[in-house]
């Protein structure tokens, strides 16, 4: 099928990418289970390899199923291209990968993925990168904290685990006005709630691991490319608008046009960091878009009759959840989120640091993991697990000081899930 504009979401979500396989007709997308494809002739090799042709040539590079989520991903996202990987931590290394340099920084939120924070903190220092975090509530602060080595603005939509939403349209007109691009972390809010390129993003990274495969099988991320951004306009970007001596002098920006980004993930960032996705996980991936709408009205239906129920309850402090009135980000969520904040939200337990763990022991339905977006209710004591190797203070701006706990509600009845905190909260707070 060919992707007219004019469908909508729920249709896209299932066809988006797709189309009966021409070998043998079959409708649904086939595992393409190999590493390598025959080459026509000697010269069809050398024009893949020359990238005059575009095609199949190693499974590192690009295979028929990874390619097919990776077209749903970019018609969801409003994108024009789109890179899996494998994992939303290797999506994040491959959106900064072509922009950054050995001294150069990227301006982040302080409110990020725990895991985020580690990375952009530790370890990408060893590649020569920085990341300076600012509040991007406080758009003055993300201005200060451009310099002229600055090569990207990097926030979440909905940012994890805390419930705090972002208005993607305010930052993006601050990235706009430095010449850099902003790149926004997608996973929590979902293409269902959240279309950051049209509020101005240049790149949507994804933890597809999370709610777009939805079901808990499989790691996976993508790098989403708008095709909006104008990478030859200063001389900050020359991954992509200098020649480039691995392809014999190419310009990816002259020769690809908004397509540089995404063929330049291929060509040069699988192919030399070979963060690659599988065809099993893009397969499974595909299984869970195709219920993506469904399973997100559910996630966000249960998480406000939950949220609401633990709001009111004695034993707890509070609950962020960006849907509750009595949230500061609730008028800003009704204007930017309209279809809703998803299913993630923490609360604090008054008992703090014992009850929390005696909770998160208790609970029946919910599952103590560190992972999110999945069918199941989810539970975890942030403080202990994911942002233990966070300092206090960092802990505290994302969120995840010791009283409070992040929960992933599921699609189950939200009756079982309210009762089951309950018991759980009964045992924790004595
Ligand atoms: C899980 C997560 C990541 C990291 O993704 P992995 O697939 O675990 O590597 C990044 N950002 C957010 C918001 C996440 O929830």
């Amino acid at each position: 099928m060919t992707e007219a504009p004019s469908y909508g979401f729920d249709t896209l979500q299932i066809h988006a990418g797709a189309r009966p396989d021409p070998a043998t007709g079959a409708r649904q997308t086939p595992i393409y289970q190999t590493t390598s494809y025959v080459f026509r002739d000697a010269d069809h090799a050398a024009a893949l390899f020359n990238l005059q042709e575009v095609g199949y040539i190693y499974s590192r590079l690009t295979n028929p199923t990874v390619a097919v989520l990776q077209e749903r991903l970019a018609t969801l996202e409003g994108g024009v291209g789109a890179v899996c990987c494998s994992s939303g931590h290797a999506a994040q290394i491959m959106a900064l990968f072509p922009l950054m340099a050995p001294g150069c920084n990227v301006v982040a939120s302080t409110r990020l993925y725990g895991g985020t924070v580690t990375q952009f903190s530790q370890t990408i220092k060893r590649f020569g990168w920085s990341a300076k975090f600012v509040d991007t509530d406080d758009l003055d602060a993300v201005r200060d904290a451009i310099d002229e080595n600055t090569r990207a603005v990097f926030c979440e939509s909905i940012a994890n685990p805390g419930g705090y939403v972002t208005d993607i349209r305010a930052i993006a007109d601050v990235a706009d006005a430095a010449g850099l691009p902003l790149i926004v972390d997608n996973t929590t809010a979902t293409p269902y709630l959240c279309n950051p390129i049209a509020q101005g993003a240049t790149l949507v990274v994804h933890s597809t691991t999370k709610y777009l495969t939805g079901n808990g099988t499989v790691t996976g991320g993508v790098v989403i490319d708008s095709g909006n951004f104008d990478w030859s306009a200063s001389d900050k970007f020359p991954s992509l608008s200098a020649p480039e001596p691995a392809y014999h002098g190419l310009k990816f920006h002259e020769t690809f046009g908004s397509l540089a980004f995404t063929f330049h993930g291929i060509a040069i960032g699988l192919r030399d960091l070979g963060m690659t996705m599988n065809p099993q996980a893009a397969h499974y991936t595909l299984m869970g878009i195709e219920t993506l709408s469904l399973r997100m009205q559910r996630h966000c239906e249960n998480a406000m009759k939950v949220a609401s129920w633990l709001e009111q309850d004695a034993r707890v402090d509070y609950v962020t959840y960006a849907g509750l009135p009595s949230s500061p980000y609730y008028e800003r969520a009704q204007a930017c989120y309209p279809k809703g904040t998803s299913g993630l939200f923490t609360f604090a337990v008054k008992g703090g640091y014992d009850a929390c763990i005696k909770l998160v022991d208790a609970l029946e339905i919910f599952s103590h993991v560190a992972n999110l977006g999945d069918t199941r209710s989810l539970i975890i004591h942030s403080a202990s697990t994911t942002h233990r190797q966070l300092t206090p203070e960092q802990q505290e701006a994302a969120g995840a000081g010791p009283n409070v706990v992040r929960i992933s509600i599921g699609i189950e009845d939200a009756d079982d899930l309210i009762a089951d905190l309950d018991q759980a909260l009964s045992k924790a707070c004595g």
